[in-house]
């Protein structure tokens, strides 16, 4: 049977537009087809130009800490249209090197939505039906808003945080994640007062509770109204601005309310349980090792798959799926030891298990540092860096690292390495500290805190 093309791809964000433009380079005929703008989350309005805005909402503590060393110098205030400006022209651009690359080895681009007629048809959003051989679905995930929340038509998610039209004054981050985190240190960072809700005891469930428990007194620290076990009860526009009442019946008045309560798959209306295709309880669609939905010639990689919803691991499983389907090479992607950063201030960085996750499979050691770095000592600051390593006692091989550091992003990325090529404790020990520097101390604990 002769087909339109060798593969149509839904979605030009991270996966899709990798594996598009893979397998286009083995001559394969490729389609791919984005209703919105080419490089999805992670360029348009994720990683990029989140990370850009760490970078803006560093240089209070930058100007600080200067005079504190003694250079004679003031801080301005924050010019955020100025800012909003050259993040709108940065992603502009990246967003032409994405298309370029896309259409290099002769992809074809349709800007547009495109939705799945059955297993080897795609029908684009003026009617037109196209057929391939194989289609990949990689259209992502969206912002979740609790829709039950009275008053949540008020409050806006991640999509829109980056076009605000003034730096608020007052804001109301809900939720404990990566996101909501991040979002509250940038912000802080920008001169905006924040207030955090988050509904469960402790921020970033599913990390290390010593690693949470520690970044949270230092997000405290810097000036975060952070409160726990609380959730918006209401909101409601008001003169002045949002009020929100919140379930420990404490009440407050905001510019921006903004939810970052989790991303939900991008499924809805894309024909796939029609065609056939297997989703999860959140609409996630469901893939084997190789990316291979319950329909054959139907594959899906990135966040619609809700895996590890990171954009190097959805980069990975479309590269993985071109090997496997066009290259004759079947690869699985490993999702194991994958480290990742929260770009809070400070960053903290992770990789391998929790030392929760730790104890429940096998007897181990931890070895923890903390303490106030040299640079930030010297001008009385009293945050203090985590560093902490957790060892298994049988093999030695080191199952986890945190680190909540200036930096922690970068450093963890090389912890990753020696993790993942197997590196013992003894290892790291026999490695000559760089000094003087922070990360020097994870070769230098002598003596376990503790062992379970
Ligand atoms: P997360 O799943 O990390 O966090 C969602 C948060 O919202 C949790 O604290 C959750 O609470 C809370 N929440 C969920 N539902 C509700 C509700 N109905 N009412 C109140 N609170 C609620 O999602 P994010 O949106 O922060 O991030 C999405 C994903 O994007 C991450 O999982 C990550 O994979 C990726 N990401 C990665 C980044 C990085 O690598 N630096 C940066 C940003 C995003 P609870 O814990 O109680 O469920």
């Amino acid at each position: 049977m002769a087909f339109d093309y060798d593969l149509f791809v839904i979605g030009g964000g991270s996966g899709g537009v990798r594996a598009g433009r893979v397998a286009a380079e083995t001559g394969a005929k490729v389609a791919l087809a984005e209703e919105f703008r080419m490089g999805g989350t992670c360029v348009i309005r994720g990683c990029v130009p989140k990370k850009l805005m760490v970078f803006a909402s560093g240089f209070a503590e930058a100007v600080a800490d200067a005079s504190d060393y003694g250079w004679d110098i003031r801080r301005g205030d924050f010019d955020w249209l100025r800012f909003r400006e050259t993040l709108r022209a940065e992603l502009s651009r990246l967003e032409g090197i994405y298309r370029t690359n896309l259409a290099r080895p002769g992809t074809e681009i349709f800007d547009t939505r495109a939705a799945v007629a059955d297993p080897h048809t795609v029908e684009l959003a003026d009617g037109r039906r196209v057929t391939a051989k194989h289609i990949l679905v990689a259209t992502g995930g969206r912002p979740f808003l609790p829709p039950e929340t009275p008053g949540i038509e008020h409050a806006i998610s991640s999509n829109e945080v980056f076009d605000l039209d003034a730096l608020p004054k007052r804001m109301l981050i809900v939720g404990g994640g990566y996101i909501a985190c991040e979002f509250a240190c940038i912000f802080n960072g920008l001169g905006t007062e924040v207030t955090q809700f988050y509904r469960g005891a402790q921020i970033l469930r599913g990390f290390d509770d010593e690693a949470r428990g520690h970044l949270a007194e230092m997000i405290r620290g810097r000036g975060v109204n952070l409160h726990v076990g609380t959730d918006v009860a209401a909101i409601e526009k008001r003169d002045g601005g949002l009020w929100v009442k919140g379930s420990d019946g404490s009440e407050g008045l905001y510019d921006v309310v903004l939810y970052a309560t989790g991303r939900k798959p991008n499924t809805e209306g894309l024909g796939l349980a029609e065609a056939g295709v297997r989703l999860g309880r959140w609409g996630q669609v469901e893939v084997d090792a190789y990316s291979q939905t319950s329909v054959p010639s139907i594959f899906a990689v990135g966040d619609v798959t809700d895996r590890v919803n990171l954009t190097p691991v959805a980069i990975r499983e479309g590269a993985a799926f071109v090997e496997t389907v066009f290259k004759g090479n079947p690869v699985a992607v490993d999702h194991a030891d994958i480290p990742s950063a929260i770009f809070t201030q400070p960053e903290y960085g992770a990789v391998g298990l929790t030392e929760e996750q730790a104890r429940e499979r096998e007897e181990i050691e931890v070895y923890c540092a903390c303490f106030r770095p040299m640079q930030k000592a010297f001008i009385g600051r009293e945050e203090r860096v985590l560093y902490k390593l957790i060892v298994s006692r049988a093999t030695r091989r080191i199952l986890g690292c945190h680190i909540i550091a200036p930096g922690a992003g970068e450093m963890i990325q090389m912890v990753g390495v020696a993790i993942k090529m197997g590196a013992t404790k003894e290892d790291f020990d026999r490695t000559v500290a760089v000094h003087p520097t922070m990360s020097e101390e994870i070769v230098l604990m002598k003596s376990p805190v503790r062992t379970a």
